[in-house]
């Protein structure tokens, strides 16, 4: 199979997300730093960082696992579960990419874990695909209350 599109773990998470939030931020290249992203960064100095690629439905998806683990792959993450769709998303990727049955995301700062399967992530691969070819990117409005975006979506047709 051709892979025709090549993106982060980290977009496709976006993409899940909202797929007006990928668009902003991968297509328009528009990124806004905040305090917690600066802390996110400082917070993965010193994680394994472990290449993995995922090839799937067309879609070839890039990215580095925190941790891997004899049966897991570990996210580190500084914000909150509210945003566990991004990251199952990515975190499964990495799971599939290495082989590894279980995927967990740990909340630094909260002391929380999610711990889980890792899920199938084709049929948001094909949306993401179909988007990128219609040039469609609809708006998740269930998920705006949480968005750091929401002054540039409001202001990008
Ligand atoms: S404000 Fe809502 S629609 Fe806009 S990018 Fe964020 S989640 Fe998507």
């Amino acid at each position: 199979m051709r892979f025709c599109v090549i993106i982060s773990a980290t977009a496709l998470a976006d993409f899940a997300f909202c797929p007006r939030l990928f668009y902003i931020k991968h297509i328009l290249k528009i990124f806004k730093s905040s305090k917690k992203l600066r802390e996110g960064i400082l917070a993965h100095r010193g994680t394994e960082e472990v290449k993995a690629v995922l090839r799937i439905k067309g879609v070839e998806i890039r990215g580095r696992a925190d941790f891997v683990k004899e049966d897991r792959v570990i996210e580190l993450k500084l914000s909150t579960p509210s945003f566990w769709i991004s990251h199952v998303t990515q975190a499964s990727v990495y799971a599939r990419a290495l082989g590894k049955e279980k995927l967990e995301v740990t909340y630094k700062g909260l002391g929380l874990k999610l711990i889980g399967k890792p899920v199938k992530v084709e049929r948001v691969a094909e949306e993401l695909v179909e988007a990128c070819r219609t040039g469609r990117f609809p708006k998740n409005l269930k998920h705006c209350s949480l968005c750091y975006y929401r002054d540039v979506c409001r202001v990008v047709e």
